[in-house]
């Protein structure tokens, strides 16, 4: 019983992100029944909700992402990126940029996904029996390209102006008609952070690291990728992955995309950018749902901010606004606290707080398992009597379970 027991201390606090809509909602819920109960929480805390941003003219965000660098781990809620919809419903100053490319840009980090697995819940490829991590590089290729559509015959050259007035020029294509051109970029240095990040993570979680380009059609562009991820491996994780028992492995994106196909899962797959935009909503769809997904941003020089991988389910909150009854699934919401208190716990060697952390995942684990779960949830799983709970019914589910455990 909680009541009585003397509650977990903390010795750092964890950045305490909070954001939007339905998730909004479901965080002060997890707060009320999940975690103040059982732990003297310690946090710093930031209120990233879209009022606040624009009251402090988006300072907060900045302000939370320098706080992460302090401390070294946070957890975030789920926030609202504006558009032309939301400058209208917020009666915003501005089209503040979105939270997470601001934090992403400040951690200079790399964001890995991974399912959260439940019996129950059967992945689409039935030999994933363990989890899949996809790590996404998040700058740059042709997410920041220029564009030309050629209107008619004529010679598009690649030219590169050196700081001292040296030139490249290479011959793009020599066209004789119509057509169309792209120029895209990276650097040493972003392919070199995400490099570091997936080198570790991947000790961290100890998991194999997979990457995958197309190094033999693009001999430059793409080797440089292999090359730069090879010699970072060589010269900073080798001995460590060595130690560990764990494997860097790298192969070309095609025999990457048959090989995790015929996997039992349980390992990182690093990809660039594109790459990791298609396969990352691949592999979360295959795994069921994509709120039983968590993420996570580590920096390369091992910051970690934890949060769920969906938004802040903006439909559901219209109905709660209404005074009507949701069903939203909150399991990774918690898991991005679980992620935050067992990392905090790791680095303040506080083993009560990292057992805590473990016993409330196996307990939201276990009461999807028993058949109490959300409205989505029920709809993919295929557990033959689900009891349907609301979302604070579903909570309190998981704190009698966890009762149980602890
Ligand atoms: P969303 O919030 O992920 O929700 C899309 C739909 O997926 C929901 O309407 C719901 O389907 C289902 N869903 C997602 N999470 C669920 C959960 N926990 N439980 C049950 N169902 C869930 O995406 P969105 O509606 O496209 O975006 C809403 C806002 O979130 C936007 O303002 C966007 O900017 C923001 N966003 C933020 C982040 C982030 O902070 N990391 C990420 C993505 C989007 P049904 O309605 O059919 O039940
Ligand atoms: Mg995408």
């Amino acid at each position: 019983m909680s009541t009585g027991m003397e509650k977990i201390r903390m010795t750092t606090p964890l950045v305490e992100m909070d954001g939007d809509e339905m998730t909004r909602i479901l965080w002060q819920m997890i707060k009320d029944e999940l975690l103040l109960p059982y732990v003297d929480l310690k946090t710093e805390y930031y209120d990233l909700g879209l009022e606040n941003r624009n009251a402090t003219g988006d300072q907060v965000t900045v302000d939370s992402a320098s706080a992460t660098l302090k401390y070294g781990v946070a957890v975030k809620c789920a926030t609202i990126t504006p558009n032309g919809a939301r400058m209208k419903e917020y009666n915003l100053k501005e089209m503040w940029k979105s939270p997470n490319g601001t934090i992403r840009a400040i951690l200079d980090g790399t964001v890995f996904r991974a399912p959260i697995l439940v019996k129950g819940i059967v992945p689409y490829v039935k030999n994933w029996t363990k989890p899949i991590t996809i790590a996404r590089h998040a700058y740059g290729d042709v997410y920041k390209n220029t564009e030309i559509k050629v209107p008619g015959a004529g010679r598009a050259e690649l030219v590169f102006t050196g700081a001292d007035g040296k030139e490249i020029r290479e011959l793009i294509h020599d066209f004789d008609g119509a057509g169309i051109i792209q120029g895209i970029h990276n650097t040493e240095k972003s392919i070199s952070s995400f490099a570091r990040s997936c080198f570790a993570y991947a000790v961290d979680t100890r998991q194999d690291l997979w990457f995958s380009t197309k190094d033999t059609i693009s001999k430059k562009y793409d080797h440089t990728f292999k090359d730069i991820f090879q010699e970072i491996y060589d010269r900073e994780f080798k001995q460590k992955f060595a130690e560990l028992g764990i494997e860097y492995f790298y192969t070309l994106i095609d025999d990457a995309v048959a090989r995790v196909i015929r996997s039992e899962g349980g390992f990182i797959w690093a990809c660039k950018n594109y790459d990791g935009d298609v396969m990352s909503d691949m592999v979360a769809t295959a795994y069921g749902d994509l709120s039983m997904m968590t993420s996570v941003l580590v920096s390369p020089s091992g910051v970690y901010e934890y949060e769920a991988a969906h938004g802040t389910v903006q439909r559901h909150y219209y109905k709660h606004l209404k005074g009507e009854e949701t069903s939203t699934n909150s399991t990774a919401t918690i898991f991005a606290w679980t992620g935050a208190l067992k990392k905090r716990g790791e680095l303040d060697q506080n083993q009560e707080l990292q057992d805590f952390a473990d016993k409330l995942e196996q307990a939201c684990i276990k009461t999807v398992e028993e058949g109490k779960m959300t409205k989505s949830l029920s709809l993919i799983s295929t557990c033959e009597n689900p009891v349907i709970l609301n979302s604070l019914e579903f909570i309190r589910a998981i704190r009698a379970t966890l009762e149980g455990l602890l």
